[in-house]
């Protein structure tokens, strides 16, 4: 697509400014009523969706160049698709997130890349992950494991622990304790080991898609070459991309599942028993990458008409994402299962949960944008009186842990599947 084709939702966007909050009829509080992260930290219309759609078409009509400032407001965005879900529950014919990635790939292609980003995508395009880490180096995390090496052998499972869990020395057992989950289970599955790339999701939620293209024929071709026909993740990210973008950009067709949709199918079964006592009293994390985008991907070729000249109308009706479809019931069945936790909500949950903080970008380019999202959450998940924040994505789990650092909260951090090996 090109931003012109996003030029009838930036006209029909009415600046109604229901992006900035959350749906209204899920707000609990004023306190936790907001939605957007980028408006909270740039207190001005342009860094919110509708700012974004003002922004483009100006940008389409010539009334505007790309400075500085409108580099900021561009990329100072988590891109979590909250305003898309609110807009989406008072208009059917607006793709805001959509518009607002194709504003920014329409930047990074004229040349508008951030700096602090070149190291990163430096690090992807040579070593094939984002922590700017030796490519020869990604396996380790599975050495010792005897697990089968899928770029040698064959198996219809692949594992895929993404680059914040090979690579994240805080994180790394997150990977192993899936492992142990999938082997408990009998399941054949394989990993790629050094051979596993980057899902280029977060390349593409950077503006950067044609990183994200040229990952995703890597992973894409080696999955096929070892017979792969489900891919297994614990990340958030991964997930996404694998189900979502690879699915609309590459036309992938292959099974997608996060871990807690295995653990949540394993316990249904009876095929995985919880039996040691976690004394925690825990919240639960919605990743936007898990939840409101976490729905499926669904292929549209209809076409826009116009009832009396007036109202917009498709045909056939155009899959419309407002995050109801999300991965919301499978994480929170875990923690009700595993024995001694007890589990309470936060006010903003499921489509309406707020960002963490890392994503689109703003983890590498803008570090104190990202911790002051992350310690808003945390004060949320502390409101609730949880000794704990858990959450089921490595990019939260970082920042969650980066801003306790800096003070944030004394909340533990923890994995939804480090909480389930505890269980077992
Ligand atoms: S993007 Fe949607 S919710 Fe935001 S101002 Fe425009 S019409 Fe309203
Ligand atoms: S994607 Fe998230 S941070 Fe960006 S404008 Fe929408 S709600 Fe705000």
């Amino acid at each position: 697509m090109a931003l012109e084709d996003f030029r009838a939702d930036a006209m029909r966007c009415t600046r109604c400014a229901y992006c900035k909050w959350i749906p209204f009829d899920h707000v609990k509080s004023w306190k936790y009523a907001k939605g957007c992260p980028s408006i909270e930290a740039g207190k001005f219309h342009s860094y919110s969706a509708g700012g974004r759609l003002v922004t483009a078409l100006s940008l389409m009509d010539g009334r505007s160049t790309v400075t500085p400032a409108v580099e900021d407001s561009v990329f100072k965005c988590t891109m979590c698709g909250l305003c898309d879900v609110s807009c989406k529950l008072c208009r059917y014919d607006m793709e805001p997130l959509a518009a607002m990635s194709e504003l920014r790939a329409t930047l990074v292609e004229d040349g508008h890349v951030p700096a602090q980003v070149e190291p990163i995508l430096k690090s992807l395009r040579t070593e094939f992950n984002m922590l700017q880490k030796p490519r020869a180096e990604r396996g380790n995390w599975a050495k010792e494991l005897g697990l089968k090496d899928l770029s040698k052998e064959q198996a219809e499972v692949v594992f895929h622990a993404g680059c914040r869990y090979s690579f994240d020395g805080d994180l790394g057992h997150v990977a192993k304790a899936s492992v142990k989950i999938l082997k408990q289970a009998g399941l054949d599955f394989g990993i790629m080991g050094e051979n596993e790339s980057c899902c280029g999701g977060r390349a593409h939620t950077m503006g950067h898609r044609k990183d994200m293209h040229t990952r995703a024929t890597h992973n894409l071709t080696a999955w096929k070459k070892a017979g792969v026909k489900t891919i297994v993740t614990p990340c958030s990210d991964c997930y996404h991309a694998f189900k979502r973008l690879y699915a609309s950009t590459e036309g992938s067709e292959i099974q997608v599942l996060h871990m807690v949709e295995i653990v949540d199918q394993l316990l249904k079964d009876g095929k995985l028993k919880l039996t040691k006592a976690v004394n925690k009293k825990v919240t639960y994390h919605d990743p936007c990458h898990l939840g409101r985008q976490g729905e499926p991907f669904v292929a549209w070729n209809g076409v826009e008409k116009k009832i009396f000249g007036q109202a917009v109308a498709y045909e056939p009706a155009r899959p419309r994402y407002n995050g109801a479809f999300g991965i919301y019931e499978a994480p929170r069945n875990i923690l009700k299962a595993i024995p001694g936790l007890q589990f309470v909500e936060m006010e903003r949950i499921k489509e309406s949960a707020w960002c963490c903080g890392s994503g689109g970008g703003c983890k590498e380019t803008y570090p104190d944008f990202a911790l002051s999202t992350a310690n808003q959450r945390l004060d949320e998940a502390q409101s609730t009186g949880a000794d704990a924040i858990v959450s089921a994505c490595p990019w939260c789990e970082r920042n969650f842990l980066d801003a306790n650092q800096e003070g944030a909260s004394k909340l533990e951090v923890l994995d939804i599947i480090a909480l389930v090996e505890q269980a077992l």
